[in-house]
């Protein structure tokens, strides 16, 4: 029998990743012959981990913190999305031996908004909550999309005034403090600070969203977040976690790797029984 195609997560730490459970149910599905296991990497070691992966026939990785940006140095080629968001969470191997590097985050942030929740961008007014890696990456991917306005807020003002100056050549955006929010009201809130994996989640305006506004936490577990709980204190019209952008971004990850795109709804509700059931 053919050896199955070896794929893998780093991070550091990895226990928890659900991406083997993830990738194990898309091979399934998708009939694919292929290995997916979890690597806990040592702090310092992700380029020489990865460089012996992909020497000893590897085909592909999924990175996770801390290693994006050491995945975005180790790439050969990056793809315009990796680019603009400084960080790497797929590397494949080319025909050419390349190992390219490309960021599925942001796609699969907004691939889960539209497709799964119903919601939209489009003409919308979007805050964006933190300006860390993921708010980086899910940037070009929303705007894109063409909200009417987007604004980016994040405790260390100066990280979101310049994901403001660089992305603004896609599409105008703001960003800066969270005092600039003020009584402004948006029809989107997309929470990618890490706030919530503390209990925590930073202070807003109790005047920020309409009857019509949807609420996003990047965070997801059992129970709701400190900031879905908020949104739903507050009457938002919708409010979801980060469940389906985790399991869509592995979707994207997988489609790059295997040209198959699996189907995500079965896989999401997988994952939502087990969450519940724990
Ligand atoms: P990161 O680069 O470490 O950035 C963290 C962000 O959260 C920064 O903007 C930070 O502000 C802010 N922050 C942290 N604690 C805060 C607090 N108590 N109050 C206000 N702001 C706070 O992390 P990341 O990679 O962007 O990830 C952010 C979150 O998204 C993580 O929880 C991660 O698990 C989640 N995520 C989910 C998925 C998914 O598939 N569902 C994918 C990627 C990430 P400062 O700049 O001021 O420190």
């Amino acid at each position: 029998m053919a050896e199955k195609d070896k794929y893998a997560v780093f991070g550091n730490p990895i226990k928890h990743s659900k991406s083997p459970l993830i990738h194990g149910l898309f091979a399934e599905q998708c009939a694919q012959q292929m290995q997916y296991r979890a690597v806990r990497v040592e702090l310092d070691g992700f380029a020489l981990a990865a460089q012996r992966f992909f020497d000893s026939g590897g085909a592909g990785l999924n990175i996770t913190v801390p290693f994006k940006q050491d995945a975005f140095r180790f790439a050969h080629r990056l793809s315009d999305r990796a680019m603009r968001a400084g960080a790497v969470n797929t590397l494949s191997r080319a025909e050419d031996g390349a190992i390219e590097g490309d960021n599925t985050d942001g796609i699969g942030l907004v691939r889960d908004m539209i497709a799964n929740l119903g919601w939209a961008v489009q003409g919308l007014r979007v805050l964006v909550l933190g300006a860390g890696g993921a708010a980086r990456g899910a940037l070009e991917p929303l705007l894109r999309e063409r909200p009417r306005e987007l604004l980016v807020v994040n405790r260390t003002p100066a990280r979101a005034s310049q994901l403001a100056t660089e992305f603004s050549d896609i599409a105008p955006l703001e960003g800066g403090a969270y005092d600039l929010i003020g009584e402004r009201q948006f029809d989107l809130i997309i929470n990618a600070t890490s706030a919530g994996l503390s209990g925590e989640m930073p202070e807003l305006p109790s005047s920020l969203l309409t009857e019509r506004s949807c609420c996003y936490d990047m965070v997801y577990g059992a129970e709701p977040t400190p900031f879905m709980r908020w949104s739903a204190h507050h009457a938002a019209w919708a409010v979801a976690d980060g469940l389906g952008m985790l399991v869509e971004q592995a979707a994207q990850s997988f489609y790059i790797w295997r040209q198959v795109r699996p189907e995500t709804r079965p896989v999401i509700n997988q994952l939502r029984g087990a969450l519940d059931a724990a």
